[in-house]
């Protein structure tokens, strides 16, 4: 691995595994691409590269499985596209792990040919040419390279997905062709860009080309000055996969506790039926785990004779290391059960799978404008679609007939929503818009394929007012421009930027860090939560949790200086803190402070043990989570309506101070405000936004 670009990546698969695909002449290469011309992909190669090469978009439905993400970046690889190739993928699993299977498939190391590029880590070399990357990280290099000048070939993948940042990605394409292919300008940008033209290829694994085939034939009428041009219509092509019939079964009552189901109908699959590997989906990775230490528990007690389980997990934030398990043939003597979210409902095909056990939840993102008052989105546990339900019943019947248990009534399938709504219309659209007005996007004339909602549109722009982003003339600022070179949301970044002013850079970079980690650094655990509340107890600081948490990243980088992997996870596991967390979070600040470097910040100025400071940068950035404590003893947000409590996991020791500032707001049958600080009121004054909006 010392080819790769920074040295330090965890390669994907077993030393063993990782010198075999390096091995051309090898058994296990020629295997490979043996299963790469059975796809049912292969047969329709030369029409899809025909198409590509005539037309500017080209629509591409298949059945989930046949061969659409790892297949047609190699074919336009061999077939001349000599520049790079960027597929996106809106999660970054499903990125790193189809670009190490897709370098295995061309017989090199990942990072070399194929590589990825996912937030906090990427994975690519001089020589890469076909680049897996979530969505997000494609907007990222807009920002850079607002043509995208260094592609031949953009590949929007799962697009019937419609995530924020794959909608931004289509509507941004839409302009990028029409400078790089459209003729009708004589500018010098447009001339230079021409000469490249490039290609769009959208895939999706459902029956909704219509949409994405109108959106771009009306793609030149939207630039005006473009009017002698033809419109270009999109063809849509089909692959068609080979779906075995599935039998579908659902409860005759609803379920309130869908893990303990899952774990029922586990158990009965497989004792009762035929070989075969159950997947069940689940919608978070708390669920996950849960689940998987019930399962081994109980699979250590089954009696002789029943064949062993082998339990492995795939989520969205789930290590590299972790990723290839799930595709390890089971042994002759076993059953695989994969526990996975919506990931691999369309986005991962693992083989081997006959049944699957359906939860019919997922998690998803909601932006709640008008309670919350504030740029952040909260993950809420909802009902999947009609789509989803059938998406994951079509995973049991890839290799043969398959069967799906539903952990829910028939009438609630007929309940669901027939499909997603595009997350534009749900989720917070700051961190979007902060990078669309970098890109020099013109928020009003944006070609969203669904128009986000006006409320969420002034959300946006008022939490990036109030943080100086953009002037009172929705112009973007400097500090803005400073924000956006962040991967973080642009609070955490104002955070970080203010911090320089208040000399805590060092503490601003990790707590930031520990916030944007995917895995709560406390997790919750019903089961011994007084162990857990004690063993936490010494790290406590009085003003709240953020310094909690620093105590605990603090202490953390003490044992990382002394112990090795395994004595790192043992201190957490005694002090009931998720290593993870904290590991993720180490990694999040190697990657800010290489940013702060490039941009001339000193990110080793420290406050020491002195509380402000930090409390202070904080408030910067979460201008809008602060509250003022009412006679009554609740809180009252100071941007929003809401009245909040502070929630009872929080480490805040004086629980009647005037004025906090919290992380995150959670809904159950009170407003709980989560990582909870307290701040004088003093400190609140500095910001003069602040205080008119509450004059007012
Ligand atoms: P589609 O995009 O059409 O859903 P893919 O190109 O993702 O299909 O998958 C094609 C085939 O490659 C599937 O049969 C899948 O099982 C297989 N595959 C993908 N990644 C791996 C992997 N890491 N290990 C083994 N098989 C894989
Ligand atoms: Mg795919």
């Amino acid at each position: 691995h010392k080819r790769l670009k920074s040295g330090k990546h965890k390669p994907i698969g077993t030393q063993d595994e990782v010198f075999s695909i390096c091995n051309r002449d090898g058994k296990f290469f020629q295997q490979l691409q043996e299963q790469r011309k059975q796809l049912p992909i292969a047969q329709g190669r030369e029409s899809l590269m025909r198409s590509i090469s005539l037309n500017d978009v080209t629509i591409i439905l298949g059945e989930t499985g046949s061969g659409k993400t790892t297949q047609l970046p190699q074919y336009l690889l061999e077939g001349g596209y000599h520049r790079q190739i960027a597929v996106t993928q809106p999660r970054r699993v499903a990125a790193t792990s189809l670009a190490a299977r897709v370098s295995a498939e061309q017989g090199q190391p990942l990072g070399t040919l194929v590589g990825y590029s996912v937030r906090f880590d990427e994975c690519v070399g001089p020589s890469t040419r076909v680049k897996y990357l979530t969505d997000g990280m494609l907007v990222r290099e807009m920002m850079n390279d607002p043509l995208l000048m260094c592609y031949d070939v953009v590949i929007v993948d799962e697009a019937h997905e419609r995530t924020l940042r794959t909608d931004i990605v289509l509507a941004s394409l839409k302009r990028i062709l029409a400078l790089r292919n459209g003729s009708g300008s004589d500018s010098n940008a447009k001339g230079k860009a021409k000469a490249t033209p490039l290609k769009v290829v959208i895939m999706s694994a459902t029956l909704d080309a219509e949409k994405f085939s109108k959106f771009f034939e009306s793609m030149f009428s939207w630039f005006p000055t473009n009017d002698d041009l033809t419109p270009n219509s999109a063809p849509v092509l089909y692959v068609k996969g080979r779906q075995h019939p599935v039998s579908i079964f659902h409860t005759s009552t609803s379920q309130n506790d869908y893990l303990d189901a899952a774990l029922r109908t586990f158990f009965q699959i497989h004792v009762d039926r035929p070989p075969g590997d159950v997947l069940i989906f689940l919608p978070g990775q708390d669920d996950i785990e849960n689940l998987e230490s019930s399962l081994r528990v109980f699979a250590h007690q089954l009696p002789q004779g029943v064949p062993n389980v082998i339990t492995c997990s795939l989520y969205a934030s789930l290590p590299n290391t972790e990723q290839t398990k799930v595709f390890r043939p089971t042994p002759p003597d076993a059953r695989k059960c994969i526990l996975a979210t919506n990931i691999a409902e369309t986005s991962i095909t693992i083989p081997g799978v006959r049944y699957v056990i359906d939860s019919g939840k997922q998690k998803e993102k909601r932006h709640l404008a008008r309670i919350a008052g504030s740029g952040f989105d909260t993950l809420l546990t909802t009902d999947i679609t009609k789509s989803s339900a059938m998406q994951r019943a079509g995973r049991a019947g890839r290799e043969d007939h398959g069967y799906c248990f539903r952990l829910y009534t028939e009438d609630a399938f007929k309940a669901m929503a027939p499909s997603v709504e595009p997350e534009v219309q749900r989720s917070s659209l700051t961190s979007a818009f902060l990078q669309l007005k970098v890109i020099g996007h013109d928020l009003d004339a944006m070609p969203f394929m669904d128009r986000p909602d006006p409320e969420s549109v002034g959300s946006a722009l008022r939490t990036l007012w109030l943080l100086d982003a953009i002037d009172d003339s929705r112009c973007l600022t400097d500090f803005g421009r400073s924000l956006a070179k962040f991967p973080l949301v642009p609070q955490y970044a104002a955070t970080l930027l203010a911090s320089v002013k208040h000399s805590c850079t060092a503490e601003a970079m990790s707590l930031v860090a520990l916030l944007s980690s995917s895995s709560p650094l406390f997790p919750d655990s019903s089961s011994h939560r007084d162990v857990a509340n004690e063993s936490r107890m010494k790290f406590r600081h009085p003003s709240g949790d953020h310094w909690t948490m620093l105590n605990v990243f603090r202490a953390y980088d003490e044992v990382c200086a002394s112990e090795g992997k395994s004595g790192r996870k043992d201190w957490c596991k005694r002090n009931c803190i998720s290593h993870r967390a904290l590991r993720e979070a180490r990694n999040i600040r190697t990657q800010l402070r290489g940013i702060c470097e490039r941009m001339g910040m000193d990110w080793s100025l420290s406050c020491g043990n002195e509380e402000s400071p930090l409390l202070r940068s904080l408030l910067r950035g979460l201008l809008q989570h602060v509250a003022l404590l009412q006679p009554d003893g609740t809180y009252k947000q100071v941007m929003g309506p809401s009245v909040v409590k502070i929630h009872p996991s929080s480490f805040l020791m004086d629980k009647r101070s005037p004025a906090i500032v919290y992380n995150e707001l959670v809904y159950t049958t009170n407003i709980y405000a989560r990582g909870v600080s307290a701040v004088y009121k003093s400190f609140i004054a500095e910001f003069p936004k602040l205080t008119g909006v509450r004059l007012s």
